[in-house]
Formats: structure tokens, C-alpha cells, sequence
């Protein structure tokens, strides 16, 4: 067999990776057509918009579906029909932690990569390769093939490959157009290596070969877990040295331009900060200690399960902090909360650290402000609804409002909390802000984002992650 041509294209998922990925694909491969399918409609209605009114809001995007869109790529919600037309197929469905049963709050919730495989099987007619583009636990690839190999219909054959995804929400456009690298996984037999090929050629039309690592199966789904893991635990190691800075006057700052110094460490990654968010980081460190535990390695489970506890501790310890801070009482205060998506460039809010930070300030009966410049406000309210059960949406709302603007979330507040690092607040008119607030009026920069000294200057007491003495 010589290596497969791949003139079209089909992604299951419209997602943060499907839409993004694929989109790109498309800019960069004009011979190919890609087709990106969803059963969810309202998200392909957003894709088609025609005002490009993206279900996903991230710098560059609109640019590349506008070049794209209707010459090379499609966004649909006829699955089957793409299925069957398409040489390659990615699936890049959602992988959430299983919320219960068998090891619930840790493993992956497979449902979504096994329907979309199952579809794949039922419907194809003709040899494809099936891409795992989902982060997904190690072998699951061996469960696809038994799948689409028990369902498949007689003329239909497939190779699976694994090709991780290592975009960052953000930056996904840039880190899609110059990756640090493509990483690639097959089976190491004839036919394996050929559709490997086959998907490294697709690449190969914008990224540089010597950044397309083709690795075996497994090394390539463990590999992706690997790297979420110990992107965290940076996090959560830098952070748990701001804990050791703030009780001693040492400046995390400081602390983390040192040891990024060193060549062995680098400096990036260190930023100390509420905790980290996002859908991937405690999802992926989760999946890796139930593969750990199901591998009866609990030492390995229990390294990697401090990570995320580290990450929840941060946040407890940042809330207290401001609880202290306002002379141990929030209770019927006014605090603004700067930021609501988990970090900044993005509307996502998934897992974000401003919303455990909230659902603490409504426990200690704060009233809050919100303000965000992407996150929509129906995603406010769910998060809020879903990180709170016991309160009513009606009892959320009568202790928080959403603002149109900084300027109005921090009008008569006692204390503004930067919990996302979106560049628009460095630059705010902080003495307005500072005339509208209770006083003394507080700030606490959960993101070492805005300048001290200078709102020091302007009276405010400021309080940053990782700095001693600074109120
Ligand atoms: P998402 O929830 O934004 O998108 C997944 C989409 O798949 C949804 O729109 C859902 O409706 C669709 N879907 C589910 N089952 C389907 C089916 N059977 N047929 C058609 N559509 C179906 O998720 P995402 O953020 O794009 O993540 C997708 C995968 O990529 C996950 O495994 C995630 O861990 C991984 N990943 C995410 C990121 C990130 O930054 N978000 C980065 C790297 C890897």
C-alpha cells in the first residue's frame, strides 16, 4: 500500500481545537477540502454566521475563516455525509472528567470519542484514517480500532493515528501557524506508517519537518497528557513558592527572574498567580493519576494529584487573604472582580480560577461586581449556577451583577480583584477608579498585572500574589 491521498477532509467537533485547527488546515492546504461537523447546531449557525459572529473568540481567527470559509471550508452539521466523503477524519470531540460512576472526578469521559468512532464505522464505505485529535488516556486508540474494526462495512479499512493537539486558547492561531512542534503517533506497521505519512505531508505544507515528530501510539497519547502535567505543576510549584514569598517579604517576581535565568529552567511558565484555569490543565493531571491508580502506581497518582490540590489551595489561600485583608469580614462588602475567563485573549471560562474565587466571596456573603471584556453574560450566570447549587440563580443575582465596564464594576466597591490578565486593565484610568471606591480602597492583583507603586501612589492599598508586605 503507498501512502493514502487526502484530498478531503472531516473534523467531528466544532470546537476550541476542531474549529481552530482545521480552519488553518484549510488556509494552508487550498487543494483540500475540509469539512468541520457538529451536532450541535447553534455552534454551526455561529460558524456560518454571516457576520462572522464566532462561537469561539480568539485573535486571528476571524481572519482565517474569512479567507476560508465557502472555497475550502465548510462547517455542518451532516456529519454522516462528511464522514463518508472524507480521506481523513479527526475527532476532536470533548473529553470531560467523568462526573460519576467509575471513577468519577478523575477519568475521561469517553462517551463522546466512542459515539463519533461508532459513526465513523457505521457509515464509512471506503478505507479512511481516523485521526485522535481529543486528548484521550493511553490506548484508547486500541479501543477505537476495536471498534470501527466490529462495526465496519466490508470495503471499509482504517488506520488510526494520534496527533495531539498543543494549542493554547489565546494564541491558538499563532501556535497553529508556527508550532513548536507536530507530534504524530502510529502504529509501527507498514500501514501505520504510511497514514502517518500521509498526515505528515498535510503538515508539511507550512511546518518545518524537523518540528513533525512521528512517535509510536502510546507515546503520543501520554505525551500530550505529560505536557499539560508538567505545564501545571510549573504553575503550581511557582505558586506554591508565592506562599513562601508572601510570609517572608520575598518578592515572587524576583524569585522567578533567578531561577529562569538558569537555562536548565527557562523562564516561561513562571508567572505566580490565582491558580491556573482552562478545560485541559485539571482535566488532563486528573486523567493521568487515574491512569496511574488503574496502573497500581499510586506514589505516581499521588505526585501528580498534589498538583491540582496545590492549584486549589492557591485559590482558598487568595480568598482568605482577602477576607483577612478587609478586616476579616466581607459580609454585605462591595467587591469588584476584574475578569472572569480563564485567562486572558479568550472568552472561555472553563475551570476558571475567578469563578471558585466568586462562588467563595458568595459563601462569605460579599456582594460582587463582574466585569469581563469577552465572556458573555449568560456564561456568567451558568457558571455561577453550576459552581453553586445550593443558591438559586435569583439569590445569585441579588448578590452579584455583571458591569458593562471597570469603571462602573468598581463604583463604591471596598476592594477591586484582578482574576484574569487581560491587557485593558494595566492600562484603566485607575484615579477614576480610585475616586468611586469605599474607602481605604483595596486591590488585589491575582495576576501581578498592574503597576504597585503607581496605585500605591494614587492611595490604593495593593496586595499582589507572591508579594510580601506591600498593604
Ligand atoms: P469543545 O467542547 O469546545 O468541542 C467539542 C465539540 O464536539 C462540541 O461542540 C460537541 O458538540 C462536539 N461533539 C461531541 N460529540 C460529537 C459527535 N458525536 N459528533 C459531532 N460533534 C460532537 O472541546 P474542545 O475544547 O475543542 O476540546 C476537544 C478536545 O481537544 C478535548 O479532548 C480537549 O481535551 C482537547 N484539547 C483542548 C484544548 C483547548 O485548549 N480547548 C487544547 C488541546 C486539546
Amino acid at each position: 500500500m503507498s501512502v493514502p491521498k487526502v484530498s478531503k477532509i472531516c473534523c467531528i467537533g466544532a470546537g476550541y481545537v476542531g474549529g481552530p485547527t482545521c480552519a488553518v488546515i484549510a488556509l494552508k492546504c487550498p487543494h483540500i477540502q475540509v469539512t468541520i461537523v457538529d451536532l450541535n447546531q447553534a455552534r454551526i449557525d455561529a460558524w456560518n454566521s454571516s457576520d462572522f459572529n464566532l462561537p469561539i473568540y480568539e485573535p486571528g481567527l476571524e481572519d482565517v475563516v474569512r479567507a476560508t470559509r465557502g472555497r475550502n471550508l465548510f462547517f455542518s452539521t451532516d456529519v454522516d455525509g462528511a464522514i463518508r466523503a472524507a480521506d481523513l477524519i479527526f475527532v476532536s470531540v470533548n473529553t470531560p472528567t467523568k462526573k460519576t460512576g467509575i471513577g468519577a472526578g478523575y477519568a475521561a469521559d469517553l462517551n463522546y470519542v466512542e459515539k463519533a468512532t461508532r459513526r465513523i464505522a457505521q457509515i464509512a464505505t471506503s478505507s479512511k484514517i481516523v485521526v485522535e485529535k481529543s486528548t484521550v488516556p493511553c490506548r484508547t486508540a486500541e479501543s477505537m480500532r476495536v471498534i470501527l474494526e466490529a462495526n465496519s462495512k466490508p470495503d471499509a479499512r482504517f488506520d488510526i493515528l494520534s496527533n495531539p493537539e498543543f494549542l493554547a486558547e489565546g494564541t491558538a492561531i499563532s501556535d497553529l501557524v508556527s508550532p513548536d512542534r507536530v507530534l504524530i503517533g502510529s502504529l509501527q506497521t507498514h500501514e501505520g506508517k504510511e497514514a502517518c505519512k500521509a498526515l505528515s505531508e498535510i503538515y508539511a505544507n507550512w511546518v518545518p519537518q524537523e518540528r513533525i515528530l512521528t512517535v509510536g501510539l502510546w507515546s503520543s497519547e501520554l505525551s500530550k497528557l505529560a505536557a499539560n502535567a508538567m505545564l501545571a505543576q510549573r504553575i503550581s510549584s511557582i505558586n506554591a513558592l508565592s506562599a513562601i514569598c508572601e510570609a517572608t517579604g520575598a518578592n515572587i517576581d524576583e524569585v522567578a527572574h533567578a531561577i529562569g535565568k538558569d537555562t536548565r529552567i527557562g523562564p516561561k511558565f513562571l508567572k505566580a498567580s490565582v491558580g491556573f484555569g482552562g478545560s485541559c490543565f485539571q482535566k488532563d493531571i486528573l486523567n493521568l493519576v487515574y491512569l496511574s491508580e488503574s496502573l497500581h502506581l499510586p506514589e505516581v497518582a499521588a505526585y501528580w494529584r498534589q498538583v491540582v490540590e496545590m492549584n486549589e489551595y492557591q485559590k482558598r489561600r487568595f480568598t482568605r487573604h482577602v477576607v483577612d485583608t478587609l478586616f476579616k469580614t466581607i459580609t454585605g462588602k462591595r467587591i469588584a472582580v476584574l475578569g472572569f475567563a480563564f485567562k486572558a485573549d479568550t472568552g472561555d471560562t472553563r475551570e476558571s480560577a475567578a469563578i471558585t474565587i466568586i462562588k467563595h466571596f458568595m459563601e462569605e456573603k460579599a456582594l460582587v461586581t463582574i466585569y469581563d471584556p469577552q465572556v458573555e453574560h449568560e456564561q456568567i450566570w451558568m457558571d455561577l449556577q453550576e459552581v453553586s447549587p445550593t443558591f438559586t440563580l435569583q439569590q445569585i443575582k441579588r448578590q452579584v451583577q455583571i458591569a458593562p465596564c471597570a469603571l462602573d464594576a468598581c463604583a463604591e466597591a471596598e476592594a477591586v480583584v484582578i482574576a484574569t490578565e487581560w491587557k485593558e486593565f494595566i492600562t484603566l484610568d485607575w484615579e477614576a477608579i480610585y475616586e468611586q471606591m469605599s474607602k481605604p480602597a483595596f486591590i488585589f492583583d491575582g495576576r501581578l498585572l498592574v503597576d504597585s507603586a503607581k496605585l500605591a501612589k494614587i492611595g490604593f492599598k495593593v496586595s499582589s500574589i507572591g508579594r510580601g508586605a506591600e498593604v
